[in-house]
């Protein structure tokens, strides 16, 4: 039997109070599906509105192996001895196939997940990826009026999901390992159009002097593709989660891409873009969600999908019929 719902305002409250049971109960309403626990938390979000808006929203990413785990957990430390409440949030689009989570095991970040200043939070175990990136979106609003400064975004080194994380934050630190090469080449592929900050981890013992030198090569590799922003260069760092070298240094650049971004005027756009652009994602799923259940559709999707399938129906003539049905398009 599942515990009376608290009402808006012991939620709007316990949020703002800062009180991590209520946290973690506003959180997994955002994660829920089931229509009566979606219908407080509408209400929820917009009461919590004009209190978000005031952390330092950083996307980490990297491959797994990397070091997002230990980086986040020092950094995370780092932060909060300096007085800084961290949030720190995923988004696993493998978690919504395996059901598990790349922050499902505590031990990733044993020192945050004990520090009172600190709250994290694994990716929501179950959803399209778009669904799990919408949930990590509210949560993170969530925090931001719970009185969280700095909120932390990992996720794994997959495409989609990396952009998921750029549209949610301000600043997108990509970490990097020693050993250019291959990883020059995905610099340029994809990356690059999302990286505020790249940085390369585990510049430590041995290490050091090959991440220092593969940052060299990633800041010639930048420098030749040129700046995507005037009031921005992407620089290039060495760091160690580990031992924590660099970290200050990382910190004070995603301090100073915000202060430029500021001055340039990016940063109020890129966030009210932000802003609808999620409308839209959240537009989508719900059309999405709406063909899904519709009376009159939910058998005949399948065969119209069979049917483009097998070829036999242009993909354009099946997306107007299923558009006619649903009254979209006149008959
Ligand atoms: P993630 O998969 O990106 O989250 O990576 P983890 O943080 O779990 O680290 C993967 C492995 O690399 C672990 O064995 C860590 O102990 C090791 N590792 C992580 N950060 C560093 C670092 O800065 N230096 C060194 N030498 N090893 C590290």
């Amino acid at each position: 039997h599942a515990p009376a719902l608290p009402s808006l305002d012991e939620l709007v409250d316990g949020v703002r109070a800062g009180r991590r049971a209520m946290l973690a109960r506003a959180i997994t309403l955002v994660e829920s599906r089931k229509a009566a626990h979606r219908a407080l938390a509408e209400p929820l979000l917009q009461a919590l509105l004009p209190f978000t808006g005031g952390a330092v929203r950083v996307g980490i990413t990297g491959v797994p192996g990397v070091g997002k785990s230990t980086a986040i957990d020092s950094l995370g430390t780092l932060l909060t001895g300096k007085g800084h409440r961290v949030a720190v949030l995923a988004v696993d689009p493998s978690s919504a196939r395996t059901g598990g989570s790349i922050l499902g095991d505590k031990t990733r970040m044993a020192r945050l997940a004990v520090d009172e200043r600190a709250f994290v939070r694994p990716s929501p175990s179950a959803g399209t990826l778009g669904g799990v990136a919408a949930r990590t979106r509210e949560t993170l609003l969530i925090c931001e009026a719970a009185g969280y400064d700095v909120v932390l975004v990992e996720t794994v080194g997959v495409g989609q999901s990396e952009t998921a994380v750029a549209e949610m934050t301000d600043t997108f630190l990509v970490l990097m390992l020693p050993g250019a090469g291959d990883e020059l080449q995905g610099l340029k592929k994809g990356i690059i159009e999302l990286a505020d900050i790249v940085a390369v981890n585990k510049a430590d013992g041995d290490g050091g002097t090959r991440a220092r030198a593969a940052a060299g090569d990633y800041r010639a590799a930048l420098h030749v593709l040129g700046a995507r922003e005037a009031h921005w260069s992407t620089p290039v760092l060495a760091c160690s989660g580990l031992t924590g070298e660099g970290l200050e240094e990382l910190w004070a650049q995603v301090r100073l891409h915000g202060e430029r971004s500021r001055q340039a005027g990016a940063f109020a756009a890129r966030r009210s873009a932000q802003q609808v652009g999620w409308m839209w994602t959240l537009l989508d799923e719900r059309m999405r969600e709406r063909i899904r259940t519709h009376a009159g559709l939910r058998e005949d999707v399948p065969k119209i999908t069979a049917e483009v399938a097998a070829g036999r129906l242009a993909p354009g003539l099946a997306a107007a019929r299923i558009a006619v049905r649903l009254g979209l398009e006149p008959t």
